[in-house]
């Protein structure tokens, strides 16, 4: 297993940027997941480390060798993609024994190989069976064992559970985690679904428009995202944004909307002196907003329910406040009607604030 280093990777394709100056050094045995919204550049990136893209510019190591010239099959990594392309007229074993065959590997070798990875993944009765015989999840679990069979040092999986239903999903997530902690290898892992990212990666790198916006552990990009794009992707439903402008008065920091005044915790008012006056993007989770018996200066917001969600576990009110529209996401149990008027109570130890301009976070 390995640690890999990306140094300054671009990747242009003519005139289109698919990925600039993107740096990471991924640990030995991490697993790391690339996440961003659609032509962001998370696919180029994982083919750049495998070798089916050529970089126009920057470094690659496994390890401490350099890469760059080295042939894809030659880098020692394997790849599982979103099809999963098994082949169909081969049965599983031969499925997974392909690799190894053309790498003239021993019979007995090859048999050991099969029946470890088969093992692993759970599969051994399958063995004998073609592709088609298969359920989806059976079938992503091959594609994973056809990678595994060859022990590689890397492993490269893009997007490989986005052909799966929902509740599937969920479950490969967790059997892809637990195979992580039992390989003990170094994954690369693409996919657009935030949850997906929070749930599974060690450190997760959010991209857009080709440039890494953050890297981190999924709970500091949560609760410490660097820009309004990261607070905007991460976290479910997303993060409600208004246009407020900061005002100080009795001594304090206050964002004004239309329809609220919010009081901005002390530690949290320190560097905005700049932003006095001005516009700011204000930030709050729809988590972070609960239903309020009694207007409190500062913390309360005055809403008019429009929509109300019942999700199980929580419901969403979409609500209004004054000109803005809010979601709150609020416990089960709380009694609310469409067209009432409530009070949202605002946690504000974790509100966010972003420069209108830059949209980079100010706290
Ligand atoms: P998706 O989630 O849709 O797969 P992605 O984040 O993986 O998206 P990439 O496939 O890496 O995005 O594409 C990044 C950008 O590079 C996009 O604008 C895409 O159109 C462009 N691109 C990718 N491959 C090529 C190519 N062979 N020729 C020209 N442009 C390309």
């Amino acid at each position: 297993m390995a640690k890999v280093t990306l140094e300054n990777i671009s990747k242009h394709f003519n005139e289109v940027v698919a990925v600039q100056d993107f740096n990471l050094e991924i640990e030995d045995k991490e697993f790391v997941v690339l996440v961003g919204p659609s032509g962001c550049g998370k696919t180029t990136t994982l083919r750049m480390i495998a070798g089916l893209e050529e970089i126009t510019q920057g470094n690659i190591y496994i390890g401490d060798r350099l890469i760059n010239r080295v042939p894809a099959k030659d880098r020692d990594i394997a790849m599982v993609f979103q099809n999963y392309a098994l082949y169909p007229h081969m049965t599983v074993y031969q499925n997974l024994a392909f690799s190894l065959e053309m790498r003239k590997l021993s019979k007995k070798e090859i048999d050991e190989r099969v029946k470890e990875a088969a093992d692993l993944l759970e599969i051994p009765e399958l063995l004998h069976r073609k592709p088609k015989q298969l359920s989806g999840g059976q079938r992503q679990r091959v594609a994973v064992g056809r990678t595994i069979v060859r022990k590689p040092q890397v492993f490269l999986f893009d997007e490989p559970l986005s052909n799966l239903d929902a509740k599937l999903r969920v479950q490969m997530r967790g059997e892809l985690k637990k195979l992580h902690e039992r390989l003990s290898s170094t994954i690369i892992y693409v996919t657009h679904d935030q949850v997906e990212a929070m749930t599974m990666g060690d450190r997760i790198v959010v991209m857009k428009d080709g440039f890494v916006q953050q890297v981190g552990k999924p709970l500091d990009l949560y609760f410490h995202p660097i820009n309004k794009f990261v607070a905007g992707f991460i976290g479910s439903p997303t993060m409600n944004f208004i246009e407020t402008r900061l005002i100080a008065s009795d001594n304090k920091l206050w964002v004004e909307a239309d329809g609220f005044k919010l009081k901005i915790p002390e530690e949290k008012a320190r560097n905005l002196q700049n932003y006095i006056n001005k516009k700011i993007t204000f930030g709050i989770r729809p988590q972070d907003l609960s239903k309020a018996s009694a207007p409190i200066k500062g913390e309360t917001i005055e809403a008019f329910v429009e929509i109300i969600e019942p999700i199980g576990n929580e419901i969403y009110l979409d609500v209004k406040s004054g000109r803005d529209s809010l979601i709150a996401s609020v416990d089960p149990k709380t009694k609310v009607v469409p067209r009432q008027n409530i009070l949202l109570q605002a946690n504000l130890e974790n509100i966010h604030l972003f420069d209108i301009e830059n949209e980079n976070a100010l706290l």
